[in-house]
């Protein structure tokens, strides 16, 4: 069993959980397979387990259906995020520095006085 006793105290928990995907990646020998273009494939595969889990349903069944297989859901997200962590230190990018950096561009993007309340992508947001 994988576990995260590291002993680093100052390690990210973003570090920590890319090193537990780096461990189970590397106890099965299967880095020889990821290649940077069948991990963005994996990622989007993963994606479209959850996007599965939408199909037929909306609304308050969705809703539903969602609360009762929350467990599927967290399983779908956790292979997600399993993708993004490895590709993320592929290319050496800090995570948590590219969030922060993003969500300062989507406030640019998106200003609260033009957006709020609005589902208008950026380009069509009208001028308040
Ligand atoms: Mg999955």
């Amino acid at each position: 069993m994988l576990d995260l006793a590291s002993g680093g105290g100052e390690m990210s928990e973003l570090l920590q959980l890319t090193e537990l995907a780096e461990r189970f990646r590397d106890e099965r020998d299967w880095k020889q397979f990821h290649n940077l273009k069948d991990m963005v494939v994996s990622l989007q595969l993963e994606s479209s387990e959850l996007l599965e889990m939408v199909q037929w349903r909306s609304g308050e069944a969705l809703d539903e259906h969602f609360r009762r297989e929350r467990d599927q859901v967290g399983d779908e997200l956790a292979d997600i995020l399993y993708w993004i962590l490895l590709i993320a230190r592929r290319l050496d990018i800090d995570l948590s520095e590219a969030f922060k950096r993003k969500m300062r561009k989507n406030e640019e993007k998106y200003p609260v006085a033009e957006s709020r309340g609005s589902a208008e992508k950026h380009d069509r947001l009208r001028k308040r």
